[in-house]
């Protein structure tokens, strides 16, 4: 159970006691203490039924130290969690003192003191259910996860293929390019490669197929203003910014503070030389403003259930997970709202005055933040003299076939292609695609930290939208 955060009393007292430990004993309490931070974000999320970042994406934030240890930690403890549960009520040590306890950062001492009656409880709790060790109470609660190619991308600003793939032999990881998406190469399952120094210098970034298609859909031209509507952790802004040349204007747009800080981190470890990070709501942005007049390409990657990842998101070591749950999560209230926002800034992207090239994807694979969504904003896009376009006409999965031009759109499966993606790409009829035109015509731009947003919508879509939904637009939380 993760602990209350410590007092600063708590703080210098326990310091001072590391200070005297060797280096091992140190880097184990450090990650103690980084898995007590991630473990009490996931549950409170989990508990509150909130968009959580997932478990992985908290790791592997920059502020963790020690990603390896504190992961390995949050996993094992996230598993015995029913366990630890059961333990903590038979002993009843969770008394009145307990938050005094925690308060003051006691809590390890408190364990250790009453190691005896703990040990005794589960003892107690494997007699009772018939095993002899905990590995064996451990089998019921886990779900076992498919082992699956792991992918990773190349940062064509740094660095070409051939010497990645000599880089990594070297060290005896063997990759292979992948056959469809450019400058993606597939490894062995289980390889960690997030401490690796082509990683730690932005050479390589650790994305997805699936996610990887999204930015080479778009094919936006070198020159072009593109925006990146809900940019963070940036992994397709640095794609984008990649298949630029670092030429043109990306703005990368950010609603969530914390994540816009893992947003400049990977445009700064990308070498991208052409994003501006704004921090905004998308929805709030005026599509007049002469800072987004210009834009040619719109990516929306918006906030979404996450139900395409929730494997590779370890979803099933949470709490709340319940094997089977799918049909009933698609239609939940949770999802109906993040459809209804999903719609919202898919209008509001199509209105931007020169906008010719807008992609959508979600790592969700319910209909009703994919296929529903674009059914909805047809009518309005086609007004705008918008067409749906298939983005990698040789991919074998489309979309369901829910409306007419629905086999325009991707999905990829969560089974067969590790992750669950939806795509779909709008392309303005009359717009003339002009390659290399106009790139002067960039003006400069200013990084802007605090982006003080204009409450306007274009007109028309938020008409659209006050048709479609009766929800309204509530916030989503990440
Ligand atoms: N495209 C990103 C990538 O590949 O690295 C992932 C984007 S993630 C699915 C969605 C992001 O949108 C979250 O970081 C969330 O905070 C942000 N977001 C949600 N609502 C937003 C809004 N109204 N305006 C801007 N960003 C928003």
């Amino acid at each position: 159970m993760a602990p209350p955060p410590p007092t600063k009393k708590g703080n210098v007292a326990r310091n001072h006691r590391i200070s005297s430990r060797n280096g091992a004993e140190r880097s184990a309490y450090f990650a103690r203490r980084e898995a007590a931070g991630v473990l009490r974000r996931v549950l409170q999320d989990d508990a509150a039924r909130r968009a959580t970042a997932s478990i992985k994406s908290l790791v592997y934030s920059p502020s963790v130290r020690n990603k390896k240890a504190t992961f390995a930690l949050v996993c094992q403890t996230l598993k015995c969690l029913p366990i630890i549960k059961d333990v903590l009520v038979a002993t009843q040590i969770l008394n009145s003192k307990w938050k005094e306890i925690a308060m003051a950062g006691a809590v390890e001492k408190f364990l250790t003191l009453h190691k005896n009656k703990l040990e005794y409880a589960l003892a107690k709790i494997c007699a009772r259910r018939k095993v002899k060790k905990i590995e064996d109470l451990l089998q019921n609660n886990c779900v076992p996860v498919a082992s699956k190619p792991r992918y990773i991308r190349i940062n064509t600003l740094k660095v070409d293929a051939e010497v990645v793939m000599q880089e990594l032999g070297k060290t005896n990881i063997m990759v292979s390019r992948d056959d469809i998406i450019p400058d993606v190469l597939s490894l062995a399952s289980g390889l960690d490669l997030h401490d690796h120094p082509l990683v730690r210098n932005g050479s390589i970034l650790l994305q997805g197929k699936a996610s990887s298609m999204v930015a080479v859909a778009l094919n936006p031209i070198p020159g072009w203003k593109v925006l990146d509507a809900c940019a963070a952790p940036g992994n397709k802004t640095a794609h984008l910014a990649a298949l630029m040349k670092g030429q043109g204007k990306i703005i990368a747009c950010e609603l969530n503070e914390d994540r816009l800080k893992t947003l400049e981190e990977t445009i700064r470890r990308s070498g991208a030389p052409n994003v501006d990070v704004v921090h905004c709501d998308f929805l709030d942005i005026n599509t007049r403003d002469p800072l987004f007049k210009e834009v040619r390409a719109i990516l929306l990657d918006p906030s979404c259930s996450g139900s395409g990842i929730s494997a590779e998101r370890l979803d099933h070591l949470l709490p709340s997970y319940e094997k089977g749950e799918d049909a009933a999560a698609c239609k939940s209230d949770r999802v109906k709202k993040l459809a209804a926002f999903q719609t919202k800034a898919l209008l509001h992207a199509l209105s931007f005055p020169a906008v010719e090239r807008v992609v959508y994807s979600t790592c969700s694979v319910y209909q009703t933040e994919n296929e529903d969504v674009i059914k909805s904003v047809l009518p309005f896009a086609k007004s705008l003299n918008f067409e749906l376009v298939t983005p990698f006409p040789q991919w074998p999965h489309r979309g369901l076939p829910v409306f007419e031009g629905a086999e325009h759109l991707l999905r990829t499966d969560p089974k067969e292609d590790t992750e669950g993606f939806f795509i779909a790409l709008f392309v303005k009829k009359s717009g003339k695609t002009n390659r290399g035109s106009r790139l002067s015509s960039a003006k400069k731009l200013t990084r802007q930290k605090r982006y003080t947003p204009y409450p306007f919508c274009k007109l028309s879509a938020f008409w659209f939208h006050k048709r479609l939904t009766k929800q309204g637009s509530k916030k989503i939380k990440h």
